[in-house]
């Protein structure tokens, strides 16, 4: 069935990635024959393919990589050593350099485990200069400084690449496979998940995504696709030498990327054309040709920070429309609903101390299938912390947490939400370079999930679950174009769409104004009408006597009463420690 529906998502392409193919083909035919330009465009199209390799690591996944240089020349290299050296054909060279290039992309992206941000564009510096002292200083198997030349080109069932004509051809054909490739990533599950990681790594672990292996496999498919882009590069010049593939030159990699527009395979397309080109056209300014290149370039980055393309897209976007057709509803809690004694989520003597404080000291808390436990107490009581405890944001000090009869105590949290534990931010993480259909798909294809390899599915799921909070009419908006309390709508329907056993809300009515409040009311009582099992933080107490089963009260971290509301209200430690006046003006 997913392979069915993933070679149909290929053949969709088909059609259009034909008529690119021989729309590029013909260009390169009647491309200047003069040596000057056909190298201009060779460098051009090669430099494209590693750059569209960057769009994967850094636009999608949000890893800055400045070692793209380093896989441009391990697939040169390894073109180069296999022609001329081991006498393998172009073909296979080309496969076993853009495959070592992979390699090692895993290897650095492994790196990602412990090191974000900055450390990471470090570590991805010294793995750079690191390929650029093996290539010049291992003599005997790269050529060192001399570099490596009279690299063959390759014929192919017949047909001969050695004519530049012919061979532009082949870079632009595979250019123009990559670029699909990449952008058909984009859309789906794997791109979708790369963007969230990107947005938000806390709440993409929440919604199911593996999110160390997400980056590990950008890290791997940027490299392969830079390795193919060098190793034809290699074929193109037919001659290599380690300066090409310095440290220099990942920069000039990544401000392609970044000028053009790093968010898209077209983007890539666009910078690299331009920072070729645009040299070739400065030439004539003589000694201040680089200074007007770099401020050109400078220019661009800061008044059009999501690039060229970015720009076009904007224009794009604003004219999409809403979806039309009904879906079917949202099937929240066939399987778990009902309310019975079984309790879904057992949480035992649980502690939580940072240094000397104890957020958490000892709490005990069940709840029950099918119903809505609200947890309530004064600011910095530990609420947040218990949440964040219970969904593996934090490692308890002590305590067990037992979930669907499953002990999850040390559980990674995307393992967590895989076995149906969903939840929103008291401070609102929603994926801010996606759209709000986007933002619900990522939580609609957890894995596990019945419709998790069913892009179809995913999207259905997803417009359900937006139609429940009654944010269909926007599922084509950017989502940081949204209200604050529509944000925390898209993040309740991110949550609802993987259909979890049980939904947990982080003060939902934070910041929402006296309308949206009610309405939020009105959204958790149909949520339990479904019979959804649900644990609400939340300070507002018309909210949570309007919806809750059963209250338990933190204070300082310690559970001081925990049973039906009207028993937990009317507890007069409960009172002392956190209603006390204030719970005439909640009334
Ligand atoms: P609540 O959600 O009930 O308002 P929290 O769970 O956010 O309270 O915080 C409980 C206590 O734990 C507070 O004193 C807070 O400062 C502290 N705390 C929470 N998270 C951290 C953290 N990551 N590092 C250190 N202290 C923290
Ligand atoms: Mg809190």
């Amino acid at each position: 069935m997913s392979v069915n529906l993933a070679s149909a998502r290929v053949l969709r392409g088909l059609p259009q990635a034909a008529i690119a193919c021989v729309a590029v083909v013909v260009v390169a035919s009647f491309a200047p024959a003069d040596g000057y330009y056909l190298n201009i465009f060779m460098q051009a199209a090669t430099y494209a393919i590693a750059v569209t390799g960057l769009v994967i690591v850094l636009g999608y996944c949000g890893q800055i990589s400045i070692a793209q240089a380093a896989f441009f020349g391990i697939g040169a290299y390894g073109v180069a050593i296999g022609t001329v050296d081991f006498g393998l054909g172009f073909f296979p060279s080309l496969v076993i350099g853009a495959a070592a290039a992979g390699l090692l992309g895993l290897i650095l992206g492994l790196g990602s485990l412990r090191l974000g941000g900055h450390y990471l564009a470090m570590v991805t510096i010294s793995f750079q200069q690191i390929l650029t002292l093996v290539a010049t200083n291992w003599i005997g198997f790269t050529h060192g400084p001399d570099g490596i030349r009279d690299i063959p080109r390759p014929t192919l069932l017949g047909f001969s690449f050695r004519n530049g004509h012919a061979f532009l051809a082949l870079c632009l054909v595979t250019l123009v496979l990559v670029t699909l490739c990449v952008w058909r990533l984009k859309t789906g599950r794997l791109g979708r998940a790369m963007q969230a990681v990107r947005d938000n790594e806390l709440a993409a672990g929440t919604c199911g995504i593996d999110v160390f292996s997400t980056k590990v496999i950008a890290f791997g498919l940027s490299a392969v696709v830079g390795g193919i882009g060098g190793g034809l590069f290699a074929g193109g010049f037919q001659y290599i030498s380690p300066d090409q593939f310095s440290f220099s030159e990942s920069i000039v990699l990544l401000t392609m990327a970044l000028l053009g527009g790093v968010q898209s395979p077209f983007g890539a397309l666009v910078g690299t054309g331009l920072l070729v080109i645009l040299p070739e056209w400065l030439r004539f300014l003589r000694q201040v040709y680089l200074a007007v290149y770099g401020a050109a370039v400078i220019l661009i980055m800061v008044f059009l920070p999501d690039g060229l393309w970015g720009l076009m897209l904007e224009r794009v976007r604003r004219r999409a429309k809403p979806i039309e057709g009904g879906v079917a509803p949202l099937p929240l809690l066939a399987e778990h609903g009902e309310k019975s004694d079984e309790i879904v989520l057992d949480v035992q003597g649980i502690a939580k101390h940072f240094g000397g404080l104890k957020a958490l000291d000892g709490v005990d808390l069940s709840v029950r299938r099918g119903s809505v436990h609200a947890l309530i107490g004064p600011n910095g009581s530990g609420k947040s912390t218990f949440i964040n405890v219970i969904t593996g944001l934090y490692r308890p000090t002590a305590g067990r947490v037992i979930f669907a009869g499953r002990d999850i105590t040390n559980s990674a949290p995307h393992l967590r939400n895989r076995a149906g534990l969903a939840r929103t931010f008291q401070n609102i993480r929603v994926f801010r370079g996606m759209t709000v259909l986007e933002n619900v798909m990522v939580g609609a294809e957890r894995p596990g999930n019945d419709i998790a390899e069913n892009p179809a599915a995913g999207v259905e799921r997803a417009l359900a679950a937006l139609d429940f909070v009654g944010l269909r009419g926007d599922a084509h908006r950017q989502v940081g174009a949204l209200s604050y309390g529509h944000q925390r709508y898209v993040e309740i329907a991110r949550a609802l769409a993987a259909s979890p056993r049980m939904l947990l809300l982080d003060e939902p009515a934070a910041g929402l104004n006296l309308t949206e409040k009610q309405e939020l009311g009105a959204l958790l009582r149909r949520l339990k009408g479904h019979g959804l099992t649900i644990l609400i933080i939340d300070h507002d107490m018309n909210l949570v006597e309007q919806v809750a089963d059963h209250i338990t009260v933190l204070n300082f971290g310690r559970r001081i009463a925990d049973g039906l509301p009207n028993e937990v209200l009317a507890n007069p430690d409960v009172i002392a420690a956190y209603l006390g006046e204030p719970r005439n003006e909640a009334a």
